[in-house]
């Protein structure tokens, strides 16, 4: 974090993560282990090497920036996706994550799953949400943290691959009906933008929102028609109405009419700070997050890829809002209020957290 501690009071504060990728909380330790134990071929021969790999600032996106011979960051976290074979493997993965959670105080996660990524190694999908499904239930019981997962169209792929894969995945949601196995409560976009605008994948949400789950999607920022696809989201994906939530979506602070798209239909941003610093100054970054903050858009903080981008947690990226948009300690509560406004956990679950949030103290 380029000499940046996380600060007590960061530390302390109780948090909810709505914006993190299970695959993106794969540990350079855990990929090691898993390659072994399924004799995975990694293109490292020491875990040092392993390890300096994942210091490297990935290329964000090729056919945006050119090719300077760095890997992006997809073709990175899809490499690190080949050690995940059985169940038990996606269940460590989960509960390593949830295990963190915990160290880093956060009660309450909603992370996003596919299984597309999975399925086209020969893996079935049942192996993956298995795993994960027994990650949310021990993870609330060892660990105290309560999870709702995001099942999530990889939108550079055919949209028919990705309906194929909700229906093979359906079971396993919360339905509205009460059936259902109570793994995902919702559906999300994910992977690569480039070209694929949300409208693309509006069939897929119609289903979701058929059977009662929320729709949040990504709109990743200074993607090519970055602005274009936050105005999709906004006003025009599911039947109109726009998705409940916002993944990134940095660039509506491009266009006055989607500032106040946000506001007026209450859509919130899951915004990951650290992610965007890699490629931005600290002087043009956070005065934009700042400034979003400041003309009411709702916004809350996670970490997206956390250890695909320097091992940056979701505690990191809280000191770094905190730090370098010079917030209070009462914008920070505000912020964890978003987030668990934002949420879609029940509301006994939002109202423990927001009880806990209240003894904070907020005096310097
Ligand atoms: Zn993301």
């Amino acid at each position: 974090m380029d000499g940046l501690e996380i600060s007590p009071f960061i530390k302390a504060l109780p948090k909810v993560e709505l914006h993190v990728h299970i695959e993106g909380t794969l540990t350079p330790a855990l990929r090691w282990k898993l390659a072994h134990r399924n004799s995975v071929k990694l293109p490292y021969t020491t875990f040092e090497a392993l390890l300096d790999e994942d210091k490297v600032t990935y290329n964000h996106r090729k056919e945006v920036n050119g090719d300077d011979g760095r890997p992006t960051f997809l073709e990175a976290y899809f490499a690190g996706c080949q050690v995940l074979i059985t169940e038990d493997d996606f269940y460590e993965l989960g509960m390593a994550y949830l295990e963190r959670c915990k160290e880093m105080n956060v009660r309450y996660c909603e992370p996003f799953f596919d299984t597309q990524a999975h399925t086209e190694r020969g893996i079935l999908a049942q192996t993956v949400m298995d795993g994960y499904m027994r990650a949310q239930r021990d993870g609330a019981e060892k660990y105290g943290v309560r999870s709702n997962w995001i099942f999530c169209f990889l939108r550079d792929r055919p949209l028919s691959e990705g309906l194929e894969a909700f229906h093979a995945a359906r079971p396993w949601a919360k339905l509205a009906d009460g059936t259902g196995k109570g793994l995902f409560h919702a559906v999300g976009l994910a992977a690569n933008e480039f070209e694929k605008p949300p409208l693309l994948f509006e069939e897929g949400f119609q289903l979701a929102i058929k059977d009662g789950l929320h729709v949040t999607m990504h709109c990743d920022v200074d993607q090519k028609d970055a602005a274009d696809h936050v105005h999709e989201a906004i006003f025009d994906v599911c039947g109109g109405n726009g998705a409940e939530r916002i993944d990134h979506g940095l660039n509506a602070i491009d266009r006055p009419e989607l500032m106040a798209g946000l506001k007026e239909r209450g859509i919130g941003l899951t915004l990951c700070p650290h992610a965007y610093h890699r490629r931005q100054p600290t002087d043009v970054l956070f005065p934009k997050i700042k400034k979003l903050i400041d003309e009411g858009v709702k916004v809350c903080i996670n970490s997206d890829d956390p250890t695909y981008m320097h091992d940056v947690w979701v505690d990191g990226n809280m000191q770094k809002a905190y730090t370098y948009c010079g917030l209070s300690k009462e914008d920070m509560v505000k912020l964890v209020k978003n987030g668990i406004e934002m949420s879609w956990a029940d509301e006994n679950v939002k109202g423990e957290i927001l009880q806990e949030l209240g003894t904070i103290s907020i005096t310097d």
